[in-house]
């Protein structure tokens, strides 16, 4: 099956409104096997939106449009899509109650403006809006089928999960199964290069990647009559794949490495501290945007200015005079400082320079030390790297390294 999101609103196109329908709707359509042929976007009008449905029509077995179904003069998917499926609007009296029941609820009368979403394409099939008054319908005729859903995302988004997946899966022949691989340390052009002769020349299963800030995900999809038949096109490629690419791979699911961190930490039962220099409390923020991280980690200094890393971190005044703040010596007392003043296990530094300006010959832009402390065994592991990029990378590029180290 081949669809095509056709999101309605002028707000789409004057840019007040971000368009999040789009990826949300093809996101799900991919988990059920449905390929999406084209996004497209148009504006409150008629005679453009009947253009827009011509367009696609021919070329897709399901339109998914959004937005327009309101009680408003401009809101008119409904009407331009009945007509182009030829079929008349009749008024349902069930949706009127529906509605009259929810302004009751709310103390005050039905508007006569609501009467226009009492009207249904005929032979349409209802979809019930649990959070607002415009009800969905899917319209199906000679092999074309249209999904018409309301713009609010928090009314979308249950209708489309609750009741149009189901109804779709029973049409959907095909199964889609994915895998996801994580990927840091080598760049999206050499992780294709190393894997593209896997999937030249068939087209099932499919790689794709995505380069993100400093990693790379992975992503392998077969499609067959089911998930079984799928995983046995999976498993060979899945384990070549890891053959080749497996010192590279932090995760197997589409997780984040603070997420894979906290979970190693967890698993290990360690408590984690943070001793920040160029990174600025970047690693704390990406450990934090997980819920229950407390568990595993209690606290991050952030220790920018050399005074400042002396006497709360205690790394000695003559180590930041003979080495530099940006130097092994220091990364080390950082961390055994933060291990000191926190109990924890584990603990990480990081001290850089983040550029774009306080380079020098001996220490250019882009050099991080970054030092990770085991208090238990007293052992340091510590690396040094040079980043390229602006100032956001380098100092992304520290955090996740630090991270990625820290649970191998
Ligand atoms: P309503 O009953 O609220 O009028 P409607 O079905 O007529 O619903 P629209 O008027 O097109 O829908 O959109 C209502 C609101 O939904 C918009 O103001 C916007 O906030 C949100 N919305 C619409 N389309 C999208 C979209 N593609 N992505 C994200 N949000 C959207
Ligand atoms: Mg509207």
């Amino acid at each position: 099956m081949k669809a095509t999101i056709l999101n309605v609103g002028t707000e789409l196109l004057v840019g007040s409104t971000l368009n999040t329908h789009s990826y949300y709707l093809s996101q799900k359509l991919h988990e059920i096997g449905v390929g999406v042929l084209y996004h497209a976007v148009v504006g409150d009008n008629t005679t453009r939106l009947g253009e827009m449905i011509g367009y696609y029509y021919e070329a897709s077995d399901l339109i998914i449009a959004t937005g327009g179904l309101g009680p408003t003069e401009d809101d008119l998917t409904k009407e331009v899509f009945a007509e182009w499926f030829g079929v008349p609007l009749y008024f349902s009296e069930e949706i009127r109650a529906d509605i009259e029941e929810r302004f009751r609820g709310f103390g005050r009368p039905m508007t006569s403006n609501n009467l226009r979403q009492c009207y249904v394409p005929e032979g349409a099939e209802i979809l019930w809006n649990e959070n607002g008054t415009a009800t969905g319908f899917i319209l199906e005729k000679d092999g074309k089928i249209a999904v018409l859903l309301p713009g609010p995302p928090r009314e979308l988004r249950p209708m489309f999960e609750n009741q149009v997946m189901p109804w779709l899966r029973q049409r959907v022949s095909q199964v889609l199964t994915s895998r996801y691989f994580k990927i840091f340390g080598l760049g999206e052009s050499s992780t294709e290069d190393k894997l593209s002769d896997l999937f030249s020349g068939q087209t099932n299963p499919t790689l794709a990647t995505y380069a993100k800030t400093g990693e790379v995900l992975l992503r392998i999809t077969a499609s067959g009559a089911s998930e079984a038949e799928n995983l046995k096109l999976l498993e060979p490629v899945v384990e070549e794949i890891r053959r080749r690419i497996g010192d590279y791979i932090y995760a197997e699911r589409d997780a984040e490495l603070s997420e894979v961190l906290f979970d190693h930490l967890r698993d290990k039962g360690l408590k984690l501290a943070l001793a920040e220099s160029c990174t600025g409390g970047m690693m704390a923020d990406m450990l934090v945007a997980h819920s229950g991280v407390s568990e595993v980690f209690g606290v991050s200094v952030v220790a920018y200015d050399n005074a400042i890393k002396t006497s709360v971190l205690g790394v000695p005044a003559e180590t930041l005079e003979t080495f530099g703040a940006v130097s092994e010596e220091t990364a080390k007392a950082m961390s055994e400082g933060i291990a000191k003043i926190s109990g924890a296990a584990l603990s990480i530094a990081v001290t850089g320079i983040a550029g774009p300006e306080g380079g020098s010959p001996e220490k250019p832009v882009g050099l991080v030390y970054m030092d990770l402390y085991n208090a238990n065994s007293g052992e340091h592991r510590t690396f040094k790297q040079i980043f390229t990029g602006n100032r956001e990378r380098v100092r992304m590029g520290s955090a996740m390294k630090a991270f990625y180290e820290a649970i191998q």
